[in-house]
């Protein structure tokens, strides 16, 4: 398996084989992201891509389950290498039971509904997308490239063509300035893009980040714990998704969570509050990551 530079995956991932059919992130301008900003974007070789999945096949193919097509918005890449891997991991690997990616709102945008019919029809059934605020200030400042508005309409056509969606908030990203305006708007749009799974992840300030820079000039003050729960806090009690898998397994986050919305709203409420109120211990800073 080639694989270039650090590859990142969502938690619920980590038993999937990772394709790298792209390098990097085609937009690369998130504020706070770090993840590729040393990689010049470019869709490898389709060649490479059937050769790595060969591989795995030809490796663990009876064990491989579920698929990854990285790196940071695959989505993008164009629909002939998409068919080929799609119809090459059907054929090799038989225990294959979904098959998802990164995607940018604009990146579900700019296929078509037929285009993006055939990719479900081909086994792509899950896209992570993460607009991270449903804020639209929030949205220009972090450079996101999209607006609540596209993150509704990407998340209503992924569903048109049968794709689940996994939606992506992230605590502190608005600074302290805008925290409330962050959470109450980032609820509204987990609602509106009715998400079959819902992760909230928490800011870590990357050194060398435009973030970081905005940071350091005082322009950019990141919330304090106490601040990103109660964010968290807000997200939660607003979101009115129809039946969503909700977690803050990620590794930056300081209380992991786990449960269904709004089934388990009562609940996860309250640990939130256990938490704020200081009964039930956090993450300790040591043990976070990115
Ligand atoms: S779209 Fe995703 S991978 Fe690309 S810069 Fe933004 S956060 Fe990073």
């Amino acid at each position: 398996m080639r694989y270039e530079g650090k590859i990142y995956r969502p938690p619920s991932e980590a038993d999937a084989f990772i394709l790298q059919a792209t390098v990097g992130c085609s937009w690369n301008r998130c504020v706070y992201c770090d993840m590729y900003r040393d990689k010049q974007y470019r869709v490898r070789p389709l060649a490479d891509s059937l050769a790595d999945l060969d591989e795995a096949a030809r490796l663990a193919g009876d064990r491989v389950d579920k698929l990854f097509v990285a790196d940071g918005d695959a989505l993008g890449m164009p629909m002939e290498h998409w068919t080929a891997i799609l119809a090459r991991a059907r054929a090799s690997l038989p225990r294959l039971r979904r098959v998802s990616c990164y995607a940018m709102a604009s990146n579900v945008l700019e296929k078509t509904d037929d285009e993006l019919l055939a990719l479900r029809e081909a086994g792509l059934s899950l896209l992570y997308i993460g607009p991270e605020s449903g804020d639209d200030e929030t949205l220009r400042r972090i450079a996101k490239g999209s607006t609540h508005a596209e993150h509704v309409a990407a998340a209503q056509r992924a569903h048109a063509a049968g794709m689940q969606i996994s939606v992506i908030a992230l605590l502190g990203v608005a600074g302290t300035g805008r925290a409330r305006e962050h959470a109450e708007a980032t609820g509204a749009l987990v609602t509106a893009m009715d998400p079959e799974y819902f992760a909230a992840l928490t800011t870590t300030v990357v050194p060398g980040t435009p973030l970081a820079k905005q940071s350091l000039r005082g322009r950019f003050e990141l919330p304090d714990i106490r601040g990103m729960l109660s964010e968290l806090r807000t997200i939660v009690d607003v979101a009115r998704p129809t039946n969503a898998l909700f977690r803050t397994n990620h590794a930056s986050n300081y209380l992991p969570l786990a449960g269904r919305l709004p089934r388990d709203r009562a609940r996860i409420v309250e640990i939130i509050d256990a938490a704020l109120g200081g009964r039930i211990p956090l993450r300790p800073e040591w043990s976070r990551g990115l």
